[in-house]
Parts: C-alpha cells; sequence; structure tokens
C-alpha cells in the first residue's frame, strides 16, 4: 500500500523528473557555457537498472503517477528504448523532454516502448537566430523531430519555448500560428537563472501575462480549469487547439509543486533551485535496502522550502545548471 511522500507544507509528491545523462548535442545560451561542461565520467551515471530501482521505489512506496525522462539530452544515452520499456512496465504516465534532434531515427522505438508523450524544446522558427540560440545549425532536425513525434503517435506533442527579452518575443505570435497549424501544443516558458553563463536577469524575463495578450490579440483565447501543471493552459477560440504559459518567475507555482528530480549520477533534489541534494548512488551501490532508500527520499522531501526566492535579495543561483538537472 502506497504512502503519499507529503513535505511539511502538505503538498504530496507524485511526480519524479529522471535526468538519464547530463550530455548534450546542443549548447543552448540559456543553459550550458559554449565550450560545454565537463561531463560526468560513465561509471558515476546510474546504470538502467538503478533508475529503475529508484523509480520503482517512488511508484510502489510513495504512489508516485508520473515519470518524465530529460537531460542534458536524453536520446543521447544509449540504448534508451531499453529504459523506456522498464519504466513503461511500472505503469505510471510516461514523458520526456528532448530538443527533438534526433526524434526522426528514435520516436519510433520509443513510442513502441512505451513513452507516451514528449515535449520538444525550440526557441526560435528562424534557421539562424536558432543556431545562435543553441549554437548548433540544427532547426530543420527539431523540426522534423516534432513531425516524427506527431507522426510516431505521441499525444500531445508538446513544443516548450523559453521566451527571452530582446531575443525571441517578436516570434511569439509565429510559434502560436505554428501550434496550431501542425497540431501541437506550444508552451511558452519564463526564463529561469539556471543558466551556466549566469546571463539571467529580471529585466530578460518575458512575463507570461505579456506573452498570453500578444497571443489574444491576435487569436482570442480562453482559459482551461488549471490541473495540476505548472502551465496556464488555454483553449483557443475558434477550436484551433491549446497554448500554454509557465510563468516560473512571475507566478510561481511552488505552492503546488509535486515534483521531484533525479540528477544523471543519482542526486535527488527536492526542488530546480535547492542547494542541497541526497546522494542516493551511494545508497544504491552501497548496499542499501529499499526501507534505507525510501528513507533518504522523505527526508529529502521532508526538507523542501517554500518555494524559490527568485527576485529576492536572498535568492542564490544553485551550482547546478539547468542541463545539470534536467528542467
Ligand atoms: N535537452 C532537453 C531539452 O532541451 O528539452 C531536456 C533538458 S532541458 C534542460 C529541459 C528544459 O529546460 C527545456 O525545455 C529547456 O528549454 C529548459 N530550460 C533550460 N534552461 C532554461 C532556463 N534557464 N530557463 C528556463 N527554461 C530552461
Ligand atoms: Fe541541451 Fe536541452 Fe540545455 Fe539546450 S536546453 S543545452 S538542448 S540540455
Amino acid at each position: 500500500m502506497a504512502v503519499p511522500l507529503v513535505d511539511s507544507y502538505g503538498r504530496v509528491h507524485r511526480d519524479l523528473r529522471i535526468s538519464v545523462t547530463d550530455r548534450c548535442n546542443f549548447r543552448c545560451t540559456y543553459c550550458m557555457p559554449e565550450d560545454g561542461l565537463a561531463w560526468v565520467p560513465r561509471e558515476e551515471i546510474l546504470t538502467f537498472e538503478e533508475i529503475e530501482r529508484v523509480a520503482r521505489l517512488h511508484v510502489e512506496r510513495f504512489g508516485f503517477d508520473s515519470i518524465r525522462l530529460t537531460g542534458g539530452e536524453p536520446t543521447v544515452r544509449a540504448h534508451l528504448p531499453v529504459l523506456v520499456a522498464k519504466l513503461a512496465a511500472l505503469g505510471v504516465d510516461l514523458a520526456m523532454t528532448t530538443n527533438g534532434s534526433t526524434l526522426r531515427t528514435s520516436a519510433g522505438d520509443l513510442r513502441a516502448a512505451g513513452l507516451r508523450r514528449v515535449n520538444v524544446s525550440c526557441d526560435s522558427l528562424r534557421p539562424e537566430r536558432f543556431a545562435e540560440l543553441t549554437r548548433r545549425d540544427g532547426l530543420a532536425a527539431v523540426l522534423d523531430g516534432i513531425d516524427a513525434a506527431v507522426e510516431a503517435g505521441f499525444d500531445p506533442v508538446k513544443v516548450n519555448v523559453v521566451c527571452m527579452e530582446g531575443v525571441n518575443e517578436d516570434e511569439v505570435v509565429h510559434f502560436a500560428t505554428f501550434g496550431r497549424e501542425r497540431g501541437v501544443e506550444v508552451r511558452f516558458i519564463e526564463f529561469m537563472p539556471l543558466d551556466a553563463d549566469h546571463a539571467w536577469s529580471a529585466v530578460r524575463v518575458v512575463p507570461g501575462d505579456r506573452i498570453l495578450a500578444a497571443i489574444a490579440d491576435v487569436y482570442p483565447l480562453r482559459p482551461l480549469v488549471r490541473g495540476d501543471e505548472p502551465a496556464e493552459v488555454f483553449e483557443y477560440l475558434d477550436g484551433r487547439g491549446r497554448v500554454g504559459v509557465i510563468s516560473s518567475v512571475t507566478a510561481p507555482f511552488c505552492a503546488r509543486c509535486d515534483r521531484v528530480r533525479l540528477t544523471a549520477e543519482g542526486r535527488l533534489r527536492n526542488c530546480l533551485f535547492s542547494m542541497d541534494e541526497i546522494d542516493l548512488r551511494s545508497l544504491l551501490r552501497g548496499g542499501a535496502t529499499d526501507d534505507h532508500l525510501a528513507a533518504a527520499v522523505t527526508a529529502c522531501v521532508a526538507a523542501k522550502g517554500p518555494g524559490h526566492q527568485i527576485g529576492s535579495v536572498t535568492f542564490v543561483q544553485p551550482p547546478r545548471t539547468m542541463s545539470q538537472i534536467g528542467g
């Protein structure tokens, strides 16, 4: 019988985000440094068996019903469908966040292995700007990857757009049009201070409200009832799909956050902005029982704070970049 994993603020946790690698074939300016990061040595990365054990513990002990694979870029991890099959067997809602660049070759295998949903990150529809932002000439492959995901039967396919002042804000309506035409749900994400270059500043954040106003000017919208997810989702009045904003900075979701994050080297984090982590890999490799692991997970979530303090003088950016946490 599963016991809910509740923190001291009463939030029940049921969503596990698993980073399967810290490596990535892109170098997005808002995430990684131009020269990349020192990759974690292969032997320090959790094996599929270790990941499955941690995931199973969350599902069977604590009733988690949602798992999302991320990275780095999850599709650069060899044999990913093998892991997907192991996690799909747990009977959870299994999703992945990817830069989409390899989906043309991998989408079918991932779908067949039991992956249900994908979010593809894409921050510009202009090839040159895309290349500047990702430091890779990859827009055509990503757009083809989005099509491949739809063709493989992922439903829904969502497109994540990190919206930044003076960088890609002028593409908001273009992205909305793209989503309507391709049958994908576009989600605009506010820029967060988790970039390797520490170039984040509040003035570069485009507030979700401003994004919605720009879209609604062209395509009238109606809000949908907000579920247990960070996105505020809207429906186009003409029935051509949905669009969402994740206002993590201007309207934090912390009071309802139900996520726990596992890094590629097996550290458990109770928040994107957490300064502390629990070293599950040492426990896993040191012969810990499931009771020991469960106690560590419980302690991690119990230590969770009320929410991030972005914008306040007390906020300190964590040492990990988004690519080392997983988003
Ligand atoms: N490589 C995959 C990808 O790009 O989708 C998965 C990992 S990536 C770290 C997960 C998500 O975090 C992506 O949607 C990415 O756009 C987002 N992200 C990265 N850095 C961010 C930042 N500083 N602020 C907001 N979102 C960010
Ligand atoms: Fe790689 Fe994703 Fe970070 Fe871009 S956002 S550098 S694709 S991990």
